[in-house]
C-alpha cells in the first residue's frame, strides 16, 4: 500500500527510496581483531568494506572484555557510565557481584539507553538476536522482539529469523536490529589468533555475513527499503603463553578483601574497614618480578576507569603473553586472550558499514567504540541522549550527507 501511494506521489522513485526511513543491522562478531579482514577467509566482508566505508582499528574501551566492550558500543558510554566494568565484578555499595547477564533479573546493574531502547522510546520498533543485556529492562523498556542467550543457536537461525524481520512491510519493519556470533572469539581463546581452527571460524563468519547482506541487497531492491549493515567486534585477541601464566593460588588472598580474578587483571574490592590495603599492595609488588604491576590511580583516570563504587580499590594488571589463572598454565586450553588495555595493538576490532546510508570505498584509519552510537543515532534520526561522551569522531565521516528529500 505504501509503494503505490509512494510510487503515485513521487516525481521519480529514485526520490521514494531517498525519503524512506532507514534501518540499521548491527552485527557483533566477538573477538573478530582488526586484522582478520584482511586474511583470505574473510574475503566476503573485506568486498562489502570495498563497496561501503571500513574503520582499520576500531579501539575498544578498557577493559577490552565482551560485556564492558557491548555495552559500550550499545549505549555510547564508557564501562563506568553503563556500570558494566567488567566480565564479572563486585561494587562497594552492595554485597552481590555481578556476572555476565546478571542485568536480566536485576535491572540496577545497569545504566544508560541502548539503542534498542533509544529506538523503543522514540516510537520506533527494536529487534535483537543475542547482544549482551539486550534481553534486560533499560528504563523498564525491552525490545519489542529479543532472545534470551543461548549460544548453541545455529548461526542458520539467527540469519533467517533476522530477515525474516527486515523483510516485514515498511510499517512493521524494525528500526535497529542486532545480531551476534561468538564462535570466532571461542576459537581465537582456544586455540589462538593464529590457529586454523580461527582462521575456519572467521571463514564460517564470513560466509554468513555474505547470506545476510545478499538477503538485505534483495529486500533493499524488492522492498525498496533502505536497510544498512554495520559490522563491528568488541575487542581483538593477543596471543598468550601457559609457561607465562601467573598461578593466582600463589598470590595473597588476604581477609577483608573480595578478590576477584578477572585474567588480564586482579581486582581486590576491601570488604572491611580495617583491611590493610597498604600491605597487600607492599606484598604484591614484592612477589611480582615484573610480571604484573598495580594500577596507579593516575592510570585508572587516563582510562576513564574511576570515580565508580564498582572499581575495586586494589588492581593488577599484567601484559600478554601473561594471563592470571587459577593453577597457572597448567591443563590450560588458553592460547588466545583479551582484556588488556587499547595500548596494545592486538585489542583493537573492525569495522565494516555498507548500505544506502554509508559512504562508498570510504577507509578511516582508525574510531573509537564510542563512536558508533551517535552515528547511529544519527542514521536513524533518533536524538542522542545529552551524556554521550563522543559526537561520533571520526565515524562522522561515514555517514553520506543526507539526500534532500521530497513530501509524500
Ligand atoms: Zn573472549
Amino acid at each position: 500500500m505504501r509503494l503505490i501511494v509512494c510510487w503515485l506521489s513521487c516525481a521519480a522513485l529514485l526520490w521514494c527510496g531517498a525519503a524512506s526511513a532507514n534501518t540499521l543491522v548491527l552485527v557483533s562478531i566477538d573477538g573478530f581483531r582488526w586484522d582478520y579482514l584482511d586474511r583470505s577467509e574473510a574475503s566476503v566482508m573485506r568486498s562489502l568494506a570495498n563497496k561501503g566505508t571500513r574503520v582499520m582499528k576500531l579501539r575498544s574501551v578498557y577493559p577490552s572484555k565482551t560485556f564492558p566492550a557491548h555495552l559500550s558500543l550499545a549505549t555510547g558510554l564508557r564501562p563506568t557510565g553503563h556500570g558494566v566494568v567488567d566480565n564479572y565484578f563486585c561494587r562497594n555499595d552492595r554485597p552481590d557481584c555481578y556476572s555476565m547477564g546478571s542485568g536480566r533479573k536485576d535491572p540496577d546493574w545497569l545504566s544508560g539507553i541502548p539503542l534498542w531502547t533509544l529506538v523503543e522510546m522514540q516510537g520506533g520498533r527494536a529487534s535483537t538476536f543475542f547482544w549482551p543485556e539486550s534481553d534486560a529492562r533499560f528504563s523498564g523498556v525491552l525490545p519489542t522482539d529479543y532472545r534470551a542467550y543461548d549460544g548453541r543457536t545455529p548461526h542458520a537461525d539467527r540469519v533467517k529469523q533476522v530477515l525474516e524481520w527486515l523483510a516485514l512491510p515498511a510499517r512493521e519493519r524494525p528500526a535497529l536490529v542486532t545480531l551476534y556470533f561468538s564462535a570466532v572469539d571461542s576459537a581465537g581463546h582456544t586455540f589462538g589468533p593464529d590457529a586454523p581452527q580461527t582462521r575456519s571460524a572467521i571463514s564460517d563468519i564470513d560466509t554468513w555475513i555474505g547470506r545476510l547482506w545478499s538477503g538485505i541487497e534483495t529486500i533493499n531492491r524488492e522492498l525498496e527499503a533502505n536497510i544498512n549493515l554495520l559490522l563491528v567486534s568488541d575487542h581483538g585477541m593477543a596471543p598468550v603463553d601457559p609457561d607465562h601464566f601467573i598461578d593466582t593460588d600463589t598470590l595473597p588472598r588476604p581477609a577483608g578483601f573480595k578478590r576477584v580474578n578477572a585474567s588480564t587483571r586482579v581486582m581486590y574490592y576491601q570488604r572491611e574497614a580495617d583491611a590493610d590495603i597498604e600491605a597487600l599492595k607492599s606484598e604484591l609488588s614484592a612477589m611480582s618480578g615484573g610480571r604484573y604491576w598495580h594500577l596507579a590511580p593516575e592510570i585508572l583516570a587516563q582510562r576513564h576507569y574511576d570515580q565508580h563504587p564498582a572499581v575495586a580499590d586494589l588492581i593488577i594488571e599484567t601484559r600478554p603473553p601473561h594471563v592470571f589463572r587459577r593453577g597457572g598454565g597448567k591443563d590450560a586450553n588458553l592460547l588466545g586472550m583479551h582484556g588488556y588495555p587499547a595500548s596494545e595493538e592486538d585489542m583493537a576490532s573492525f569495522l565494516v558499514a555498507i548500505g544506502p546510508a554509508f559512504e562508498v570505498g570510504k577507509v578511516i584509519e582508525e574510531a573509537h567504540q564510542l563512536d558508533v552510537y551517535p552515528v547511529a543515532a544519527k542514521m536513524l534520526e533518533l536524538d542522542p541522549p545529552a551524556n554521550l561522551p563522543s559526537d561520533g569522531g571520526a565515524l562522522r565521516a561515514a555517514l553520506k550527507a543526507r539526500e534532500p528529500t521530497v513530501p509524500h
